[in-house]
């Protein structure tokens, strides 16, 4: 097709004719907008050249096509993206003029001096697939002052009328239903494809893909295939020795992913290098190793059209097994049962369903409120922007999970605020600190000193308020006891009184109920009066080694893991903004705090941290605290 000049311009007897005579005489520069997708069941090039001609045929007198732009794309995709795809290239070499696509025209018709006066497309609905970015082309042309024309709509460069925007409202209205019904008939057709026992998508590792012609003799002819999945016989057992772990000794990712990694001879990694948490938690949720095929396992939901998890009840399996299974449906279940469990205690930093689970805290699972006890819980609020193009500016909280609305908890602190939180900076910084004063820096034997007598008052303290409290129920029992004796006395001696009887009956429950209460009390108070005392070794502090560098200046993946191995725990008393922190050092603690800070050490590269080996406690743990000295600035 051959570019179109000014003079050779072909005029219709369409509405063109009906123009009012005081139409401008100049020439009028136009661009052709087309668009065209390899979703539907057309021949893109003729789609093209029959618009470009639709278009023509339409021009008023005078009118000539100034320039062609057109996109072939697959889907509803936004107006800037649309020309980022090359799919065009193949209509360009058949001879098809182009001067870009919907971005360029954009771009074009924004410049000082545009090429063209107006727009025209065959249809309004080819301006954009869904009304959103259609409307979206109309209104930014309509800023820039360039009218946007259909060839079935009158041209005329006054406003367009009321009737035009109508028709044009009601089409794009349809268009979008179309768009809608053809998504669906994809997935219905994808879904169909997954039931035929056909694989989607790379081959999951342990398999491999076999490539077969596909079943369609003409989409056959068109070379196209389909793939099955087959054995790969060096890694399938792998996948099997990964399902084992998980279900016969209960282990976590991390402590999976290590092991695969301790060996890539026997367990060669998915990208050679070397086995990620991510992938190794994928593996163990993914349910064609069952040898069926599942669909539907995620969704793209919202208007970030983020994948999400779909539940699994909601899975579409095949009937049969489609390829060969490498473990059993039962196996693959209880892996599921056993990567929720991880989930709720937080082992499994890479499962994390829940959306708000999704990042991990550093502090996971280290912070309590004080006045209820209860855990902290990490959140992130994003605000608005600094300035327009500016990042988007967050902060991590840690929020008391007390909830006001539950009747339980308003029940059990009744004064506890709405909400209680505490940044993270603000967390980790005094942890830091804590950390280098009184775990790793040169005083820290003299602040401990120090701090026993406070830690042992403060356990005197509590051993006190626990023995009077005890003490305290004790005699109220007595009391009730007292009065139930009473109240039998004062009744009707007489045996034939039913009415006397039932309440003997009942007073002679509830003595009995009471003496039950004040054994366990007694039991609780010789418990207590008998305690061991603490067994604090003070000398352990001294074994754990001295690091070269303040903690700050530490990687965050071995800040991570000495809080872990020193069981970091912070209390946080909200009305009068204090954090106590704690660290527990036992008698296998220094050797985990060397080979955590050794993995750091000049002349090694960086390792991802260890997990801290969590022993058995040869004795009672030690505990360096600081009591309210720290005084925090609250978060909020
Ligand atoms: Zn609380």
């Amino acid at each position: 097709m051959d570019r179109t000049s000014p003079a050779s311009a072909t005029r219709s007897a369409g509405p063109a004719s009906a123009l009012p005579s005081e139409e401008p005489a100049a020439p009028v520069p136009v661009a052709i907008l087309a668009r065209t997708s390899t979703l539907y069941l057309q021949d893109p090039l003729a789609s093209l050249q029959r618009q470009y001609r639709s278009c023509e045929e339409w021009l008023p007198q005078g009118w000539y096509v100034a320039a062609f732009y057109w996109d072939v794309e697959s889907g509803a995709i936004d107006i800037e993206d649309r020309s980022q795809t090359t799919s065009h290239e193949q209509f360009t070499a058949a001879g098809l003029p182009r001067d870009g696509g919907m971005a360029e025209l954009l771009e074009e018709a924004a410049a000082p001096e545009p090429r063209f006066a107006a727009v025209v497309c065959e249809d309004i609905e080819r301006s954009g697939r869904d009304t959103f970015n259609a409307l979206k082309l109309e209104r930014e042309l309509q800023d820039m002052g360039v009218p946007l024309f259909a060839t079935d709509e009158p041209a005329s460069v006054q406003d367009i009328s009321p009737t035009t925007v109508l028709v044009r409202r009601v089409k794009q209205g349809v268009a979008e239903y179309f768009r809608l019904a053809i998504k669906k008939k994809a997935w219905e057709g994808l879904r169909q494809h997954t039931l035929s026992g056909w694989n989607i998508g790379p081959a999951p590792y342990g398999y491999l893909a076999h490539r077969v012609p596909h079943p369609v003799p003409i989409k056959a002819a068109q070379g196209r295939t389909k793939t099955r999945l087959a054995l790969d016989p060096l890694r399938a057992p792998v996948v099997a020795r990964m399902f084992t772990w998980r279900v016969e000794d209960h282990l976590g990712v991390p402590a999976i992913t290590a092991r695969l990694n301790a060996d890539h001879g026997a367990y060669p990694p998915p990208d050679g290098q070397h086995w990620q948490e991510g992938t190794v938690a994928a593996i163990l949720a993914n349910p064609k190793y069952t040898g069926h095929m599942v669909y539907g396992r995620h969704r793209k939901t919202g208007r970030s059209k983020t994948r999400r998890l779909v539940p699994a009840e909601q899975w579409i399996w095949t009937e049969q097994p489609a390829h060969p299974a490498i473990i059993t449906r039962a196996m693959f279940d209880a892996a599921q049962t056993i990567a929720a469990a991880h989930r709720s205690a937080g082992d499994d930093p890479n499962a994390s369903p829940q959306p708000l689970a999704r990042r991990t805290y550093a502090l996971r699972g280290r912070v309590r409120h004080d006045s209820c006890q209860r855990r902290m819980c990490g959140t992130t609020r994003t605000f608005a922007r600094y300035w327009a193009e500016g990042p988007d500016y967050s902060n991590t909280y840690y929020k008391c999970t007390h909830d006001v609305n539950n009747p339980k908890h308003a029940a059990a602190h009744p004064d506890h605020p709405r909400t209680v939180t505490i940044r993270e900076d603000t967390l980790i910084s005094q942890i830091r600190d804590f950390l280098d004063t009184r775990v790793f820096g040169p005083s820290r034997a003299a602040h401990l000193a120090e701090q026993i007598p406070a830690t042992a008052a403060q356990a005197t303290k509590q051993h006190t308020r626990q023995h009077d409290h005890l003490v305290n129920e004790l005699a109220r029992i007595d009391r009730a006891q007292r009065s139930q004796i009473t109240q039998i006395d004062t009744l009707d001696p007489d045996p034939a009184s039913s009415a006397a009887q039932a309440m003997r009956q009942r007073c002679y429950e509830r003595f009995t109920e009471l003496q039950a209460e004040r054994d366990t009390i007694q039991g609780q108070l010789q418990t207590l009066d008998h305690a061991a005392p603490r067994n604090d070794d003070t000398s352990l502090l001294d074994l754990i080694p001295l690091p070269t560098d303040t903690i700050a200046l530490h990687p965050e993946h071995i800040q991570a893991a000495l809080y872990q191995a020193l069981d970091i725990q912070a209390l946080y008393k909200h009305d009068t903004s204090q954090i106590t922190l704690f660290a527990t050092i036992t008698t296998s603690t220094p050797q985990a705090v060397a080979a955590i800070l050794a993995a750091t050490s000049p002349g090694q590269p960086s390792a991802p941290a260890p997990s801290a080996p969590i022993y058995p406690l040869p004795q009672a743990p030690m505990q360096l605290s600081i009591s309210p000295d720290e005084l925090v600035t609250s978060g909020v």
